[in-house]
């Protein structure tokens, strides 16, 4: 576990104007939450934001796999991340698994690269519907995670089944215990495991929210549609 607080990462995803953003986040720094926050804004805007709100720890939505500098037109590196004082990249998030046919190989490299520029990386990992169905979806997980994961370092880890992105619907309380259960002995065991934080994502919202925060071994929260909604947010952030 690296935080002390629950985690919830807000996955602004490509929504939002630049003005919209600040006036957001400029809010955000008039509150004090019990919660630790982390917002992943849409990428132009980075940089400037964490600028502007040295207060509020921001990331990326997803980082390239090639390191360092370079001739690599229209990608930034886990390096340009940290220069621009950035502490946290999400990688391997299903949208790009899926749109990019991105491979947990490739999403390993990135999170390798992460680290190597102290970028600590949220790796992203999910099961489909058709997936789920099979009894078999835990070993499935396991193997992504496993595909996935770095050799060592700090790092997050994101559960998040796609079925239940965007849909309205969550694992049930018994599934998810179960499921953290499972992912939380992988990493004890593995030799990875030095400090890694474990997170929920996937339809998180006001009703659900408590119920999953207090649940053993997740650490925190990715949320995408309800954390554009200010107020939501906020309330989100109140949470024990
Ligand atoms: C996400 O896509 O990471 C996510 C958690 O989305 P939503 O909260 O909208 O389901």
């Amino acid at each position: 576990m690296i935080f002390m607080k629950k985690l919830i990462i807000a996955n602004w995803k490509m929504h939002m104007s630049l003005d919209d953003a600040f006036e957001f986040c400029t809010k955000l720094t008039e509150q004090q939450y019990n919660n630790q926050l982390i917002i992943a804004p849409p990428i132009p805007y980075l940089a400037y934001l964490s600028d502007k709100f040295k207060s509020l720890e921001f990331c990326g939505q997803n980082v390239s796999q090639f390191a360092g500098q370079g001739s690599c037109t229209g990608e930034y590196s886990s390096l340009l991340l940290k220069l621009s004082k950035i502490n946290y990249s999400i990688v391997g998030h299903s949208e790009r698994r899926n749109l990019f046919q991105e491979s947990s190989e490739l999403i390993r490299q990135k999170a390798e690269n992460c680290l190597k520029a102290q970028v600590t990386p949220i790796i992203c990992i999910g099961e489909d519907l058709a997936t789920r169905k099979n009894n078999n979806y835990k070993n499935f997980l396991l193997k992504q995670l496993e595909e996935s994961l770095p050799e060592v370092g700090s790092l997050i880890v994101a559960y998040e089944p796609i079925w239940a992105i965007g849909t309205g619907i969550i694992p049930r309380k018994e599934e998810l215990i179960e499921i953290f259960e499972v992912l939380n002995y992988y990493l004890k065991q593995s030799q990875v495991a030095n400090n890694i934080s474990l997170v929920y994502g996937g339809s998180v919202n006001l009703d659900n929210i408590e119920k999953i925060l207090n649940l053993q071994n997740i650490d925190g929260v990715m949320v995408g549609k309800s954390s554009l909604d200010y107020q939501m947010l906020v309330q989100m952030l109140s949470y024990k």
